[in-house]
């Protein structure tokens, strides 16, 4: 599904020089790399804090803290998401509340997000799944006018922008109240080893969530408020810092092969391959789709059929995600209705996602695309 060892050998030279420092230095936490990497995404993401912690679950978990958020409060996100999202809601014995999801962008339905409110509701958390940025401009007026916080889950879409009515744009984690993201080694900009940020305009809340990742304390052993302890470290620092600069360049070689798969397969009637409902674009031509994923939807039944032939043929794929987390055991509730969930239940059965990385070239993608449009024609 990714190639991070050729990635790693274009950048070797610089990446291990930057490691050597830090081992160098000895200033294995919150060194000067942690610093300088903070400063370099802030002004990437044009964005007054960024604030590191050891991965993109406890950057969820530590938003929600600083938000002060409590039990009983209601969080709504989406049913078709990687199980952290709802994880954290859980772990502080906050409410969740899933809802649908769109059938081209697969993020939250802002419909099924307006009839999920009630006046417990207290925060929503949109997903920018698999790399695409969900519709935060419909996100942002539901939460003014129910006076909610937006808490974007950005895992999986930095790098992405997301373009208002007005033509202006934010970058995907920058939108809404505070934004998280993991460097998990397979994100678009991972490091090699677990790390995580979080991202927000908001002074009062940086300040909050400062305190929050290192104990509570904001004043050396005095403990405020009951924090965790969550760094990112010196060596990720130094790696996630040489990649950076890259990022762009990373995102057009993910979009380029998306491209590629997104033409090979326009004529396969079993196949629909990802388009933005939020722009109204072909996501390979626009920016605000990082491609995390890419992921298609297979329309003739044959998903399970195609998984299997690519595994034989020694192509990789997955199922993300199996099983929608309405249906998981651990975030089962009686509240939910089957009638509620129809766009998911039916992803989990349809979709597949393909080989993206940064790597792919040409000779490996038409491979990719004739061994299934051979098996599905
Ligand atoms: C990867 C991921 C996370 C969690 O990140 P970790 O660094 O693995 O803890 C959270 N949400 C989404 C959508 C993710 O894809």
């Amino acid at each position: 599904m990714v190639d991070l060892q050729s990635q790693y050998q274009k950048i070797k030279e610089t990446v291990d020089a930057s490691i050597q420092e830090v081992l160098n230095s000895s200033a294995y936490i919150n060194g000067p790399y942690v610093k300088e990497f903070q400063a370099d995404l802030e002004k990437y993401l044009d964005v007054k804090h960024i604030i590191p912690c050891a991965n993109g679950t406890d950057a969820l978990q530590i938003a929600m803290m600083g938000l002060g958020l409590k039990p009983g409060d209601e969080v709504i996100t989406a049913d078709f998401t990687f199980a952290a999202t709802v994880e954290v809601i859980g772990l502080l014995n906050l409410t969740p509340v899933l809802v649908d999801v769109e059938p081209d962008s697969f993020n939250i339905d802002i419909e099924a997000l307006k009839k999920a409110i009630t006046p417990k509701t207290k925060a929503i958390v949109p997903v920018h799944l698999f790399g695409q940025v969900a519709n935060m401009e419909a996100i942002l007026e539901i939460a003014k006018e129910h006076n909610l916080f937006v808490i974007e889950d950005n895992a999986q879409a930095i790098g992405a922008n997301y373009t208002f009515k007005d033509g202006s744009k934010k970058k995907a984690g920058t939108i809404g109240n505070v934004g998280t993201t993991s460097f998990f080694p397979s994100k678009n900009l991972g490091c090699y080893g677990d790390g995580g940020a979080i991202f927000t305009n908001d002074d009062d809340l940086a300040h909050i969530i400062r305190g929050i990742v290192n104990h509570g304390m904001y004043k050396r052993y005095y403990h405020d408020v009951v924090g965790v302890n969550s760094r990112l470290d010196s060596v990720q620092a130094a790696v996630l810092k040489a990649k950076l600069p890259l990022l762009d360049e990373y995102c057009n070689a993910r979009r380029n092969a998306a491209r590629f798969y997104n033409n090979a397969f326009a004529a396969n009637p079993n196949i629909i391959t990802p388009t933005s409902s939020s722009c109204g674009q072909i996501c390979a031509t626009c920016d605000c789709h990082v491609f995390h994923q890419y992921t298609l939807q297979i329309t003739n039944g044959k998903r399970d059929e195609l998984h299997k032939h690519l595994l034989d043929n020694g192509i990789a794929n997955a199922i993300y995600y199996p099983v929608p987390l309405h249906k998981q055991k651990a975030y089962e509730d009686e509240r939910y209705n089957e009638d509620d969930f129809t766009v998911t239940n039916k992803l989990v059965q349809t979709v597949i996602s393909l080989p993206m990385h940064t790597e792919l070239d040409e000779e490996q993608l038409t491979f990719i695309t004739k061994t299934i449009n051979d098996f599905l024609s």
